[in-house]
């Protein structure tokens, strides 16, 4: 299938916002097995409210990745990712199943409890990606599971009048809706690609927490160097209404930013609530097979 790609006029942005703090992530094996690079680590969640973790994977040594992530459960937050290559199964335990394959995106609202597996389907080449924790305000913690696959040809995608292309997979820009709005969180997810010696101005509204993360090539914000594999979070600097990024080389890069909840964070593992009481009773539940 061929999509015709719109031409868009790029948004000017009046001020930029600067880099805060460039963060190099850390290597960490999870599932039963793969290698991540944890580029959104805990002490960072109150900062980056409300985003809870970026993990990005990516490799060609099927002995990196090939394990998967066996069945384990969520409460409380959602779960995003975002294949660039490889093939990958999900299984939940409220019936859901899907296959996540190249350019692709699954978006997992965990809510009360969902037991969930994610396995590669590949046993050789690229497996390349990220996935986001999201979390959700108080009142929705323990609302009903959902879950959405959204195929790469579904990802509202458009060029910019420089030549950026611009996928939108959450919230909105440049008068392009993304495949999933939150309206309490307002998250904005894009995959921005520029070429070298072009600058993309990025609107971002005032007041959300944002962050940049590199994965080809590399970047300059406000004459910060950001590398490939670096998340360079973006200072909330007052009346700054986006950021000027400009590619140094040909270059990929993630631009998030949401609206923070300012509530407090529980987090146990898999499990992300606003107290220790309700962590209690997540494990709790889990135990008993309450979870969907
Ligand atoms: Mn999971």
């Amino acid at each position: 299938m061929t999509q015709s790609v719109q031409v868009v006029q790029a948004q000017a942005v009046k001020q930029t916002r600067g880099v805060e703090r460039i963060i190099s992530g850390q290597f960490v094996m999870d599932g039963a097995g793969v290698k991540i690079n944890r580029v959104l680590t805990g002490p960072l969640q109150r900062r980056l409210d409300p985003f809870l973790m970026l993990d990005a994977f990516g490799s060609e040594k099927p002995g990196e990745y090939i394990a998967g992530f066996p069945e384990h459960p969520h409460r409380g937050f959602e779960t995003v990712t975002y294949m660039l290559h490889g093939r990958m199964r999900h299984r939940d335990s409220a019936g859901n199943e899907g296959l996540i394959t190249d350019g692709g995106v699954q978006w997992m609202t965990a809510g009360r409890g969902v037991a969930h597996s994610e396995m590669p389907e590949q046993n050789e080449g690229l497996m390349e990606g990220f996935q986001l924790w999201l979390n959700l305000p108080a009142r929705d913690k323990m609302t009903e599971p959902w879950y959405r696959d959204i195929p790469t040809e579904e990802v509202p995608r458009f060029t910019l009048d420089g030549g950026v292309t611009v996928q939108v997979i959450a919230g909105s820009t440049h008068g392009v809706d993304g495949a999933v709005q939150r309206e309490t969180t307002q998250p904005l997810y894009l995959d921005l690609e520029i070429p070298a010696g072009v600058t993309v101005e990025q609107p971002i509204p005032a007041g959300h927490n944002a962050f940049v993360y590199v994965f080809r090539g590399e970047a300059v914000i406000e004459g910060k160097g950001v590398a490939s594999g670096r998340m360079a979070i973006l200072d909330n600097t007052p009346g700054a209404d986006g950021v000027r990024i400009k590619a140094v080389a040909p270059t990929r890069l993630l631009v998030l930013a949401g609206r923070p909840l300012n509530e407090p964070i529980a987090q146990y593992g898999p499990f992300v609530m606003n107290t220790q009481d309700e962590l209690y009773q997540a494990v709790e539940d889990f135990r008993a097979g309450k979870f969907a």
